[in-house]
């Protein structure tokens, strides 16, 4: 029965994410299409806005944040907890207690034993943004703490995290409401994950299956190695089952999770039967083929009976793998795909970054290549189409860096997409379709929170530019930043550097660039954060305000005035960026580094440690100098470099494949050509991985090939590379990749 309160998973569908959020949709949505959820309502967000108007707390919340400054991490702090004790303080109307006390008997007598989660109504975000931020409580039973529950989830809304990611993301507090999921808890006997791809390879044909004993939680916290099993999508057939032995499980025991001994007998056995495998396969199918993209999906096994706990978009495609016989909708242009995920809007061209009020929060941004410049309409966009530039173009880092899908290398996409109300870029696969091809996206960051336990060897570093984000990411299981691009910090200060000195104000520029340093070296301390000094294209350059006044006009930017080679024949900016250095480690954030860049010859090293001496910055344990690797002659001479003392380098495979193949990384029209495997890079990175271990220096990977290629890290880490850095989208994923790939190739 429908109410104000309450609706049932089988009331809700897709659409009604407005007031049962994005999972309480989701769940609906898949009820609604006949697959066996476990049985549920969700406690509407009327309620949670009701009882905020109850108690006549929104101008008490609003008069909260009318004097908080949410960038001071104590404020913060402080208003999250005065938040939540109002709302969790706060009296229920009794309409509300009735409607949830009379839905929960009817979920069966006795007292059920329920799961109860956070759904977030934000729905013209993007919801990764949100998910995840909210609280569940599992194994609720009795009216009393079943309210409790709810009630706290209410409060969850005003967690620390969520209101820092509202004030990142300029949102009214007040608009974003919460529902309350209240789903029957399932014992599982078995349960798992499936994937309706091979999430690795990206193989699209096949589903894969991971199974245990008892609950999920031992999958991803890597306590028990699962059974893998894979389906052949097209019939259902099994296609290969690998068995592994179980020893202890985590089950339900009355209302509390317990680690168990699983009996002798049972170790060895394959957890699901053929058949079960086959059923759960068929499920999976049909579910990718309900939302027409690939899924993500928890499963659990309850006397024989099969469920579905949970399903969402799988949002790390492997982009490059991805091939392009899947049809969403009619397809209007095809490009390079540069930043996994599905994003749907109203195609907006802009030619001019500038017009930043001709987008609307969500639009699509097309157009024809992006310099820094476009960073704040970027910002705006729900998804990014660009006609000219690669998969390590301007556009394409700063989309996975924003993590939104774009597109890029689209010819004709202004033309094509401008008369188009309405289309969905598709960053996985790199098409833009007509129309609306949403799916209910309740996103992966649960995924990537509960990773956090996984401890791999190789360190797991992020690449970051964007100092919004330094908190949000660094709150995610990474080792540090092993490549923060200064490019964006200093577009973002908007004024050519050069601008400063000829005004005589320098100091202008150096506390501007400090104080954005030092929000990543706060958010992520201690862990290292390095900082990759400027490496700007002079065509780039030009586009910050005076910067025509200072940059030559170059036929190719690419290998022309860039990198170390600019620092030495004009010292003054890179004086500036090392001035700031120092200031943020004096103001004791030692754990910030230095990376230069775009290295071309040792005498350019030299010259760069002079400087390094003569600010003051003197190398040791706590400051670390790295170089990159990008260019193939240090990589075939990197001992000349090692030799001058460095503590580590970094290879930036985007530059170094751009110059071992010889395709410029940016033009559309090579970017077929471009290709990080090819053997001569593949070559390369070898050779610099044992020189930097035989040398007893650090060396990483930065570059794109880090984040896309599974081959390419294997043989990395074989060879015995210290870290990646990797996109923060990828970071989960490549983590959980990298533990099972230790695990097998270092504990025989
Ligand atoms: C690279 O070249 O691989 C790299 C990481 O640097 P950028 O993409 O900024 O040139
Ligand atoms: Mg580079």
């Amino acid at each position: 029965m429908a109410s104000k309160y309450i609706k049932w998973f089988s009331e809700i569908d897709k659409g009604d994410t407005a007031t049962v959020g994005g999972k309480g949709a989701n769940l609906g949505e898949l009820t609604g299409a006949g697959f066996p959820v476990p049985p549920g309502f969700v406690v509407s967000s009327n309620a949670y806005f009701d009882v905020i108007e109850h108690n006549n707390l929104k101008s008490k919340i609003a008069s909260f944040f009318a004097f908080t400054n949410l960038e001071n991490t104590k404020e913060l702090v402080e208003i999250s907890r005065n938040i939540q004790s109002l709302i969790l303080s706060s009296s229920v109307p009794k309409p509300i207690i009735h409607a949830i006390v009379d839905a929960y008997s009817r979920l069966g007598s006795d007292d059920p034993l329920v799961a109860v989660r956070s759904s977030a109504t934000a729905e013209d975000l993007p919801s990764a943004s949100f998910a995840g931020q909210q609280e569940t409580y599992l194994n609720i039973k009795g009216d009393h703490i079943l309210l409790d529950r709810i009630r706290a989830c209410w409060a969850s809304l005003f967690t620390e995290r969520a209101i820092y990611y509202r004030h990142q993301n300029n949102f009214d507090h007040m608009e974003v409401g919460l529902a309350a999921v209240v789903e029957k808890m399932i014992q599982s006997d078995v349960s798992g994950i499936a994937f309706s791809i091979d999430p690795v390879t990206n193989n699209k044909s096949v589903i894969t299956i991971e199974a245990i004993y008892g609950l999920g939680e031992y999958i991803v916290q890597g306590k028990v190695t699962p059974d893998h099993y894979e389906v052949i999508k097209k019939d259902c057939s099994i296609l290969e089952k690998e068995i592994k032995k179980q020893t202890i499980a985590y089950e339900r025991r009355g209302r509390k999770n317990v680690e168990i001994k699983i009996p002798l007998k049972f170790q060895e056995k394959q957890k699901l039967s053929d058949s079960q495998i086959v059923e759960l396969g068929l499920l999976i199918k049909n579910i990718e083929k309900h939302y027409f993209f690939p899924q993500d999906i928890e499963w659990a096994l309850e006397k024989g009976k099969l469920f579905i706990v949970q399903s969402r978009p799988i949002t790390t495609l492997n982009n490059d793998k991805v091939d392009s016989e899947k049809h969403l909708g009619t397809v209007i242009v095809k490009g390079d795909p540069a930043s996994p995920g599905l994003g749907v809007g109203r195609p907006v061209i802009i030619n001019d970054p500038h017009k930043i009020d001709k987008m609307q929060r969500g639009d699509i941004l097309i157009a024809s290549m992006t310099d820094p410049d476009y960073v704040p309409v970027m910002k705006k966009a729900s998804g990014i189409v660009t006609e000219r530039g690669g998969r390590t173009s301007h556009a394409a880092i700063v989309s996975r860096e924003l993590g939104l899908p774009a597109v890029v290398g689209a010819v004709d996409a202004i033309k094509l997409l401008s008369p188009e109300p309405v289309v969905s870029v598709n960053g996985s696969t790199g098409e833009v379709f007509r129309g609306s091809v949403r799916v209910a996206n309740t996103s992966s960051s649960n995924a990537i929170s509960s990773m956090k336990k996984l401890k791999t060897i190789t360190k797991i570093y992020v690449n970051l530019a964007e100092v919004e984000r330094a908190r949000e990411v660094a709150s995610l299981h990474v080792d540090g930043v092993g490549l923060l691009r200064a490019e964006f910090m200093i577009a973002d200060i908007g004024v050519h550097p050069k601008e400063f000195i000829k005004s005589n104000t320098q100091n202008i520029f150096i506390d501007k660039l400090a104080s954005k340093l030092k929000k990543f070296t706060q958010a992520f301390s201690p862990r290292p954060v390095v900082y990759r000094a400027t490496d700007f294209k002079t065509n780039e350059y030009r586009n910050l305000k005076g910067g025509a006044n200072y940059e030559p006009k170059e036929e190719n930017p690419m290998l022309g005035y860039r990198g170390a080679a600019r620092y030495i024949a004009d010292r003054h900016v890179f004086k500036m960026e090392m001035e700031a250095i120092r200031q943020v480690r004096e103001d004791g954030y030692k754990n910030l580094h230095l990376m230069i860049p775009f290295i071309r010859s040792p005498l350019e090293l030299v010259e760069i440690k002079k400087m390094l001496l003569g600010v003051g910055l003197r190398l040791s344990q706590e400051f670390k100098l790295w170089i990159m690797v990008e260019i193939p002659s240090v990589a075939l001479n990197l001992d000349d470099y090692v030799r001058l003392g460095i503590d580590g380098v970094s290879i930036g495979t985007n530059d170094l494949t751009m110059l071992t193949l010889g395709v410029d990384r940016d033009n559309e029209s090579v970017a077929h050509l471009y290709k990080e495997t090819n053997p001569a890079v593949v070559y390369l990175l070898e050779k610099i991985v044992k020189t930097a271990k035989k040398a007893g220096i650090t060396v990483s990977v930065c570059g794109q090939a880090a984040s896309d290629y599974a081959d390419i890290r294997e043989k990395l880490i074989k060879w015995g590379v210290t870290s990646l850095s990797i996109n923060v989208d990828a970071v989960d994923r490549v983590r959980q990749e990298i533990y099972e790939f230790e695990k097998k190739i270092w504990q025989k």
